[in-house]
């Protein structure tokens, strides 16, 4: 059984077209956070619920998804969970 891309199949959260973006919503959700879906653009909650940030629908920066990458490995709670 084969799915698109490397996102958990049947995401709960709204999908995004542009396949970057998914990915990344994917990639914090692998991380154990919480993604809460758009009116205007997503908010991303981590797993001690102290971290939390928006990601755009439509970043105008070209480093938007790989400067939020990076944010999602400088959190705390996701150094000392580190595996
Ligand atoms: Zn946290």
């Amino acid at each position: 059984m084969a799915f698109l891309g490397e996102v958990a199949p049947v995401p709960y959260w709204q999908r995004h077209p542009k396949k970057e973006i998914e990915a990344l919503l994917g990639e914090f959700h692998e991380s154990g956070w919480k993604i809460l879906n758009p009116p205007r653009y997503y908010t991303v909650r981590c797993p001690c619920g102290d971290h939390q940030r928006s990601i755009h629908l439509t970043p105008s920066d070209p480093n938007y998804v790989k400067n939020a990458y990076r944010w999602l490995r400088r959190q705390d709670c996701m150094k000392g969970e580190a595996t």
